[in-house]
C-alpha cells in the first residue's frame, strides 16, 4: 500500500498569520520561530465542574515554553528592522527566554536583567544557552524594569519589555487564534496577571475582532494573581512581592491602567488566589487534563475552583482560560508539593512488579 500525504501549509507564526491585523511598520520583516497556533484543549474536568465549555489555551506549547514568544517576535522583529544591535529586558525569567531566542535568531546581543535568586532553572539555562548576557540584580523584578528603562534612555539596547508597544501587538493574536478557533468570542476569559501585559493584549485582540465584526460580543476579562503580588486586588503596590509562581511575582505592574481598563470595560474583576491554591490547581491540571503547566499558569485554574467554590456560576457559558508557561520551565517548585517521588524499587521480575502495582 502506497499512501502519499502532501502538506501544504506549516503554521507560519503569528506575524504572516495576521500581518494586516497588526500595527506594526508595515513591511517589517519577520524573525519568528513560528510561535503561536497554541492547542485550545477542551477540560473535561472543569466542563464537568462548571456545566460550562471550559477551553485551555495552552501557551506552554509556544518555541520557548510561554505565550512571551508571541510578544518577542514582533518586539525584535521591529528593534532589528530599526537598526538595533542589542536587546534589554527585564525578567521573571519567560520574557528572557524569549528575548533571548528571538535575539539569537535576529543576530542581535541580548542582555537580561533578573532578580538575584528568583529566576526558576529552567528558564535561566533557555537565557544563557540562547547566549544572553545575564545580570543579577539584589531587588525584584519591578527594581529590574527601571534599570531596563534607564538602560535602554541612556545606551543604545532597545526595550523589550511589554510596556514596548510592540509587544502587545503580537501578544493580542492569541485572542484572534481563540475567536477563530470557537468561532466568536467566549463568554468569559480567564488568566494570571503579573505585569499585566498580556490582560492588556487580550483585550486589545477582543475588542479589534468586535469592532472589526469577526466576533459578535467580548468576554468578561477575569484576571488571577498570587495573594503575595496582588496590586491589581488591593490598589496599591507591593514594595516586597513573594509568591512561589515566580513568573507572577511583580508588585507594580507596568500596565496597570490598561488592566484596570480591560477590567472596567469588560465588567471583569481581578482577585487574588493563595499559592496553596495555585500549586494544587497545578497538580490537578496535570493529573486530570493531562496539560503540566508552571505554577504562575494556574492562576487562572485556582481562580476558577476558588469562584465555583464561592457560588458563582458558569452554567451554560463558554470559558477560556490561559495557562500561560510549560511545566518543565521550573520542576523544582512542582515536585516540592508531592513528597516522596518515586518509592517504590523491585528487581527485574515480573511477579514483582504485578504485586507492586497492586496487580496480583
Ligand atoms: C509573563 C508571565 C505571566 C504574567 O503575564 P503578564 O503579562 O506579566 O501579566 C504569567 N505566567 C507566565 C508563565 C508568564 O511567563
Amino acid at each position: 500500500m502506497t499512501t502519499t500525504v502532501t502538506r501544504t501549509h506549516q503554521w507560519r507564526g503569528v506575524i504572516e498569520e495576521y500581518r494586516p491585523l497588526l500595527d506594526i511598520p508595515e513591511g517589517t520583516p519577520a524573525v519568528t520561530l513560528r510561535e503561536g497556533g497554541t492547542p485550545l484543549v477542551f477540560s473535561e474536568w472543569l466542563s464537568g465542574l462548571t456545566g460550562a465549555e471550559v477551553w485551555l489555551k495552552v501557551e506552554g506549547n509556544n518555541p520557548t515554553g510561554s505565550f512571551k514568544d508571541r510578544g518577542m517576535t514582533t518586539a525584535i522583529s521591529v528593534a532589528k528592522a530599526d537598526g538595533a544591535e542589542a536587546v534589554v529586558c527585564a525578567s521573571t525569567g519567560n520574557t528572557s527566554a524569549a528575548m533571548a531566542a528571538y535575539a539569537a535568531k535576529a543576530g542581535l546581543k541580548p542582555l537580561v536583567l533578573v532578580p538575584e535568586g528568583k529566576i526558576a532553572a529552567g528558564k535561566m539555562a533557555q537565557a544563557i544557552l540562547h547566549g544572553a548576557q545575564v545580570i543579577m540584580v539584589r531587588g525584584n523584578f519591578d527594581h529590574c524594569l527601571t534599570l531596563a528603562r534607564q538602560l535602554a534612555w541612556d545606551y543604545p539596547v532597545a526595550l523589550v519589555n511589554s510596556v514596548n508597544p510592540m509587544r502587545l501587538e503580537g501578544q493580542k493574536t492569541a485572542a484572534f487564534e481563540i475567536a477563530d478557533f470557537l468561532g466568536d468570542a467566549p463568554d468569559y476569559h480567564l488568566l494570571p496577571v503579573g505585569n499585566a501585559g498580556n490582560i492588556a493584549a487580550y483585550w486589545l485582540g477582543y475588542t479589534q475582532y468586535h469592532s472589526l465584526g469577526v466576533t459578535t460580543r467580548t468576554p468578561v476579562m477575569r484576571g488571577f494573581q498570587a495573594e503575595g503580588a496582588s496590586p491589581l486586588v488591593t490598589g496599591e503596590p507591593f514594595p516586597d512581592p513573594e509568591t512561589k509562581a515566580t513568573a507572577i511575582r511583580i508588585g507594580n505592574p507596568a500596565s496597570w491602567k490598561l488592566a484596570e481598563a480591560a477590567r472596567n470595560e469588560s465588567g471583569g474583576r481581578f482577585a487574588a488566589v493563595s499559592d496553596n491554591q495555585i500549586l494544587s490547581a497545578q497538580r490537578e491540571l496535570a493529573s486530570r487534563d493531562g496539560v503540566f503547566v508552571e505554577p504562575a499558569s494556574a492562576a487562572g485554574i485556582a481562580g476558577i475552583l476558588q469562584e465555583l467554590a464561592a457560588g458563582e456560576s458558569y452554567a451554560g457559558s463558554t470559558v477560556a482560560i490561559t495557562v500561560t508557561g510549560h511545566g518543565l520551565k521550573d520542576i523544582a517548585t512542582a515536585l516540592e508539593g508531592v513528597g516522596a517521588l518515586v518509592d517504590t524499587v523491585i528487581d527485574a521480575d515480573v511477579t514483582a512488579a504485578a504485586q507492586a502495582a497492586g496487580l496480583a
